[in-house]
C-alpha cells in the first residue's frame, strides 16, 4: 500500500483515483473543482487544500489535468507539488500534454532530487472506470519498476516507451493514428453512401480485412447510428494535434497529415462540434459531399 496524492479529478482522474482505493492504497486528492473532491471524500480518499498539501502527504504524486500549462501550474507553480514534496518522491504526470514540457518539468523536479515520470493513457473513460487503460511510459527504469503496480491497478496495459517525454511522444503517435483512421472512414463511408451503396453493409464486408481496424469497430457504428455524444472531444483532439504539430516543428518532422486534420478539426469546432466525439469528423465530409451518412432501414 502507497500513500498516493492525485490531482485533477475530471472524466478521466476521477475513475483512476477510485481504482486506486479500491487497490487498497492510501489517496489523498485536490481538484479546483469542489465536487469530485467531495465525491472522492465519499469513497474514502483524503482531501487537500492544494497541490502543495497532496505532496507534503504523500509518496507518489499523480496529475490528471487537461494540457501542459495546467500541469506546469499544479506542479511547478505557487503551492504547487515541488512545494511540498520530499526529495525522493515519484510525481507521474498521467496527462496528455506536449512532451518538450514533460521534459522541462521533469528537470525542474530533479534540482530538487523529485524524480519524475511521464505516463499519459489511452482507452478512454470506460476503460478508465475499468482499469484497463492503455498507459504509455517515459522515465528512469528503476523508476519505471517502482511505479508498475501503482499504475497496473489504473491499465491494463502499461510499457516503458523511453526517457522522460518518451510517453507523450507516444501518447502523441498514437493521437494521429487514431485522427487519420477516423478521416478515412468518414470520407470512405461518404463516397459509399454517394454512390448509392448502403454504409453498414461496406462496413461487414471489410471489417475483418486489412483495413480494419479498432477506430473503425469504435467509430462506424456511432457514424451509423449518427451518434457525437463525447468520448473524446473534438477539443482535446485538436489539442493533441496542436502539441504534435508543435513537437514536429521543434524536431524537424514534417507532419502533413496531421495539419490537414487540424483545419478539419479546427472547421468543426467553428461549426459548433468542439465539444462532439471526435468520431464527428465525418461531419466534414458530410458537408462536402451534402450528404448523411446513416444506416439504410430495411
Ligand atoms: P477533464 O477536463 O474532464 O478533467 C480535468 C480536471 O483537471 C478538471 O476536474 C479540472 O478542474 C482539473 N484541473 C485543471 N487544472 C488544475 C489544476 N491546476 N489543479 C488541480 N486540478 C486542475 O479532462 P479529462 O477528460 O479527465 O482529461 C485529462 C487528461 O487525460 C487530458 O490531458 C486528456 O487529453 C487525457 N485523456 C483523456 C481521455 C478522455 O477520453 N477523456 C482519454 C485519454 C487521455
Amino acid at each position: 500500500m502507497r500513500k498516493i496524492g492525485f490531482i485533477g479529478l475530471g472524466i478521466m482522474g476521477k475513475p483512476m483515483s477510485k481504482n486506486l482505493l479500491e487497490a487498497g492504497h492510501q489517496v489523498v486528492v485536490y481538484d479546483l473543482e469542489a465536487a469530485p473532491v467531495l465525491e472522492l471524500a465519499a469513497a474514502g480518499a483524503g482531501t487537500a487544500s492544494s497541490p502543495k498539501e497532496v505532496a507534503e502527504r504523500s509518496d507518489v504524486i499523480i496529475t490528471m489535468v487537461p494540457n501542459s500549462p495546467h500541469v506546469k501550474a499544479a506542479v511547478l507553480g505557487p503551492g504547487g507539488v515541488i512545494e511540498g514534496a520530499a526529495p525522493g518522491a515519484l510525481v507521474i504526470d498521467m496527462s496528455s500534454i506536449d512532451p518538450i514540457v514533460a521534459r522541462e518539468v521533469g528537470a525542474a523536479l530533479a534540482k530538487r532530487s523529485i524524480r519524475f515520470l511521464d505516463a499519459p493513457v489511452s482507452g478512454g473513460e470506460p476503460k478508465a472506470i475499468e482499469g484497463t487503460l492503455s498507459i504509455m511510459v517515459g522515465g528512469a527504469e528503476g523508476d519505471f519498476e517502482e511505479a508498475l503496480p501503482v499504475l497496473k491497478s489504473m491499465g491494463a496495459s502499461v510499457v516503458r516507451c523511453g526517457d522522460v517525454g518518451a510517453g507523450n511522444v507516444t501518447k502523441l503517435a498514437n493521437q494521429i493514428i487514431v485522427a487519420v483512421n477516423i478521416a478515412a472512414l468518414g470520407e470512405a463511408l461518404v463516397l459509399a453512401t454517394k454512390c448509392g451503396v448502403d454504409p453498414r453493409q461496406v462496413f461487414q464486408a471489410i471489417r475483418g480485412g486489412l483495413a480494419g481496424s479498432a477506430v473503425m469497430e469504435a467509430k462506424a457504428p456511432m457514424a451509423l447510428a449518427r451518434n457525437i455524444k463525447p468520448g473524446f472531444r473534438i477539443n482535446l483532439h485538436i489539442k493533441d494535434l496542436n502539441n504534435a504539430l508543435a513537437a514536429g516543428h521543434e524536431v524537424g518532422a514534417p507532419l502533413p497529415l496531421t495539419a490537414q486534420l487540424m483545419e478539419m478539426m479546427q472547421a468543426l469546432k467553428v461549426d459548433g462540434l468542439g465539444e462532439a466525439d471526435h468520431g464527428a469528423v465525418i461531419r466534414y465530409h458530410e458537408k462536402l459531399a451534402a450528404v448523411e451518412v446513416k444506416e439504410k432501414s430495411s
